[in-house]
């Protein structure tokens, strides 16, 4: 299948150049050129089938004429090691949490699925020039993407972080991981740690040295999978007898996540229609009550993996909607919350129902509160365990958060990090030298 840019003036190219590129040289994302259906029989079938097995199947739809049979089998069965339960909170809203993976988060479906299909593609190749991915993080990316990657062969990572700027939990998750895996702490800020990686793309002494590649979520390996747990969801409400008008809340900052579950209603899958739940930084919720997108500078918020003022993804989803603001508006609606709102949905939910939200997935929850309709079935992703925002959830609800056993191993972990001033130079020599 052949992948073209959203800017329409690159060359289309295979999967394995989509993946390895990410970005199209006209600065525009990769799209598949034909969305495949899935079958009546395959959605009779999917209440008897694993997460994996669900996965594997649209899998197929996506990268089966790019990817041996058997290695996306396994790319798959290896990958999604874990399970994307439905619970409920208040009926009729249920909870999809996406947070049990290695780093508690739902990034580590499409990090560690993108890791094994690039590790393929770069066997595939057969040059032995080293492969370096670059990510630089304001703390949840990095910890999936090296989660991800973590003794994948042929890949070295090398996250970028600020220096005092993340959380100690998201620090521990990719500083104590050894292997292929190197931590630089940057003497500066998140843009100066962004501005380091795209200076080192456009450098030819380095082009020439190592194959750079990046783990951003605009890469088609990394969101193109997130469609798998729309489907396993649906699973299981269609095996409780819950499948007749649902309805998906997407907390979203970059948009990966939610066009994912567009790509999945496209393949078939019976949404009645998406809710895009929104931190204060609101330019796409904006969008939808005027046809107007401002994008601009992020707000920081309790739901800070969601501080995006120019989310990557939407010219994916204007691409997909060919641009008409009208058949957005036919399937996806829009909410925003702020930090007091935030904080209020944590604390009233968990004590009127005991379920504790994390700050993202409480922006999901409210918005279906508000949002859903009588005779619909609500669906929010809760896209990080309520733990990785510790500190934040302790303060609402004036209680200890219970650190789960995996989050407790990284923070025994021994922190391993180099130091970096925030100049091209010295990350340039320091890259030459590796
Ligand atoms: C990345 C992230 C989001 C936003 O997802 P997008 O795909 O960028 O919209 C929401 N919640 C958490 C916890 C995240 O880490």
């Amino acid at each position: 299948m052949k992948y073209y840019s959203t800017n329409k003036s690159a060359p289309e190219v295979s999967l394995a150049q989509a993946v390895i590129e990410g970005l199209a040289p006209d600065r525009g994302l990769y799209m598949p050129e034909r969305i495949a259906q899935m079958s009546d029989d395959f959605f009779a079938r999917m209440p008897e089938m694993s997460f994996q097995e669900i996965a594997h199947e649209v899998a197929e739809a996506f990268f089966g004429e790019d990817i041996p049979a058997e290695t996306l089998r396994e790319i798959v069965f290896e990958a999604l090691n874990f399970e994307t339960p439905v619970v409920p909170v208040a009926e009729p809203i249920y909870s999809l949490e996406l947070f049990h993976g290695p780093t508690l988060a739902f990034k580590d479906v499409g990090a560690r699925f993108m890791a094994r299909m690039l590790g393929y593609f770069i066997r595939q190749r057969g040059d032995d020039k080293p492969v370096t991915v670059l990510v630089a993080t304001s703390g949840d990316t990095g910890s999936a993407v090296a989660n991800g990657f973590l003794g994948v062969k042929g890949i070295e990572v090398v996250v970028l972080y600020p220096k005092g700027k993340v959380s100690e939990i998201q620090e521990s998750q990719f500083t104590t991981l050894g292997q292929n895996i190197t931590a630089l702490e940057v003497d500066g800020t998140f843009d100066d740690c962004q501005r380091l990686v795209k200076s080192a793309f456009l450098d030819d002494d380095l082009k020439q040295r190592m194959n750079l590649s990046s783990a951003n979520s605009i890469n088609v390996a990394r969101f193109l999978p997130q469609a798998f747990y729309y489907f396993n969801a649906y699973a299981q409400l269609q095996r409780q007898g819950l499948a007749e008008q649902v309805v998906v809340c997407v907390p979203s900052g970059n948009f990966g996540n939610l066009t994912a579950g567009l790509f999945a209603k496209r393949m078939g899958l019976p949404v009645k229609r998406f809710i895009a739940a929104n931190n204060s930084n609101d330019v796409f919720f904006e969008y939808l009550q005027t046809g107007i997108y401002t994008p601009r500078p992020s707000i920081a918020t309790l739901a800070n993996a969601m501080d995006v003022g120019d989310p990557s993804n939407f010219v994916r989803i204007l691409d997909l909607y060919g641009h008409s603001h009208d058949a957005i508006l036919t399937e996806i609606g829009g909410a925003w919350y702020s930090d007091e709102n935030i904080r209020h949905t944590v604390k009233k939910t968990y004590e009127k129902t005991g379920y504790l939200l994390d700050p993202h997935g409480a922006c999901g929850y409210r918005a279906l509160v508000d949002g859903l309709r009588p005779g619909e079935t609500g669906v929010f992703l809760e896209t990080a365990h309520p733990a990785k925002f510790a500190e934040t959830v302790e303060t609402i609800i004036g209680q200890p958060v219970e650190i789960p056993e995996k989050l407790r191993r990284f923070m025994e972990g021994t922190k391993q990090s180099i130091e970096m001033g925030a100049d091209f130079a010295g990350f340039k020599a320091y890259l030459m030298s590796r």
